[in-house]
C-alpha cells in the first residue's frame, strides 16, 4: 500500500488521539496533556549541550556561535517554547539539523514549528514511513466532524545505518542498531561534549511503550541497549525520552543496564507465565510489579502484551 502526501495531512483531533495514546502509554496521569500549559524548563548538560521538558520527549540540543542541532520535538505548544528559548541563546540562528530519534507524535508533532528555521530534518530511513502509517491509522479512527486538518511533517534526510557531520564545534554521530523500541530509533552521539540522546531506547524507571506494530523487537533492545555502552565511555552522560516521576531524563550508562535488565526479567516473567500453561488474556491482566524493579509499580498490559507477542512470534 502506498501512501500518499495528502494522507500525512491528518486531522488535528486525529493527532490528538495519536498523541493522546502515545502519552497514556508513556506519562502519568499527572502530566496528561491539555488544559494548562505544561511546565517548561531548560538544563545544561556539559559544554554546548542542553536538554529541555515540557511535553513529550525531552529534547536534547548543542548550541554554540556556529550550529545548534535540535533532537526531538515535541508536541507544537512546547516546540514553541523550546524555540523561543534557543533563539534567546542563540540570537535567533537557524537550527541546522533536527533530528527525530524516532517517529511518535510525543517526538514529532513540534516538527512544524520548528521546519521554517530548520535547515534539515533527520532521521533514520524507515522513520518518515512509520510516521506516515501512524498517521493514515489515526486518520482513519477519527471521529466524523473532527476539527480542520493539521500537517504533519516528516524528515527530509534520511540515513539508514550511521551518519556524522560536523555542526559548530561539535561533531554529531548517528546510528541504527536495528528494531527495539520501534522499527526506526537513532541513537545520537555529540562527541565532543560526551553526551548521547537515546530517544525512547530509555524509560528511566518508568514501563515502555513497545511499538510492535512499528516493528519493535524486545530482544533486540536488550543488545542495542548493550552495544550503545560498548560504543561510548565510562563517562558519557545519556539523555533518556522519558523517566517516571522521581528520576532523571539524563544520567550513565548504569541506567542504560537497569534498562536492559528489566526488558530481560520482562521477556523472562511472561517466558514463565507461558510455560506454566496461562493463556494471553490471563497474563496481560497480571498487575504484580515487576520482581527486582519496583520503582515501575504495577505491571501493565501493554509490556506484557508485547512480550507475549514477541515470544508467541
Ligand atoms: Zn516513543
Amino acid at each position: 500500500m502506498s501512501i500518499t502526501r495528502r494522507q500525512f495531512i491528518v486531522s488535528s483531533s486525529a493527532i490528538a488521539a495519536a498523541s493522546a495514546y502515545d502519552l497514556r502509554a508513556v506519562l502519568t496521569a499527572a502530566q496528561t496533556p491539555a488544559q494548562a500549559p505544561p511546565a517548561t524548563a531548560f538544563a545544561t548538560i556539559r559544554g554546548t549541550v542542553g536538554y529541555f521538558t515540557g511535553q513529550g520527549g525531552t529534547i536534547g540540543y548543542p548550541l554554540d556561535k556556529q550550529g545548534i542541532v535540535v533532537v526531538d520535538s515535541q508536541f507544537p505548544a512546547t516546540a514553541k517554547i523550546c524555540l523561543d528559548g534557543l533563539n534567546e541563546r542563540s540570537g535567533s540562528r537557524p537550527i541546522d539539523y533536527l533530528i527525530n530519534t524516532h517517529h511518535h507524535g510525543d517526538h514529532t508533532a513540534g516538527n512544524a514549528t520548528f521546519r521554517p528555521v530548520t535547515k534539515k530534518i533527520l532521521a533514520q530511513v524507515n522513520c518518515p514511513r512509520l510516521q506516515l502509517e501512524a498517521a493514515a491509522k489515526a486518520a482513519r479512527s477519527a471521529k466524523p466532524g473532527s476539527p480542520p486538518p493539521a500537517e504533519q511533517v516528516g524528515a527530509n534526510a534520511t540515513f539508514e545505518n550511521t551518519w556524522r557531520d560536523k555542526v559548530g564545534g561539535e561533531t554529531m554521530a548517528l546510528k541504527y542498531y536495528g528494531p527495539a523500541h520501534t522499527g526506526g530509533d537513532a541513537v545520537v552521539t555529540f562527541e565532543k561534549a560526551n553526551v548521547v540522546h537515546m530517544g525512547d531506547l530509555v524509560f528511566n524507571r518508568r514501563h515502555p511503550f513497545i511499538d510492535k506494530p512499528a516493528g519493535a523487537s524486545i530482544a533486540n533492545w536488550i543488545k542495542t541497549l548493550e552495544a550503545v555502552v560498548a560504543d561510548h565511555r565510562k563517562d558519557t552522560i545519556y539523555i533518556y525520552g522519558h523517566a517516571g516521576p522521581k528520576f532523571e531524563p539524563t544520567g550513565a550508562s548504569a541506567d542504560l543496564f537497569y534498562m536492559r535488565d528489566y526488558l530481560t526479567a520482562l521477556l523472562e516473567f511472561v517466558r514463565g507465565e507461558m510455560k506454566a500453561g496461562k493463556p494471553r488474556d490471563v497474563i496481560v491482566k497480571i498487575t504484580d510489579p515487576l520482581k527486582g524493579f519496583p520503582d515501575h509499580g504495577p505491571l501493565v498490559e501493554r509490556v506484557l502484551s508485547a512480550a507475549y507477542e514477541e515470544l508467541a512470534g
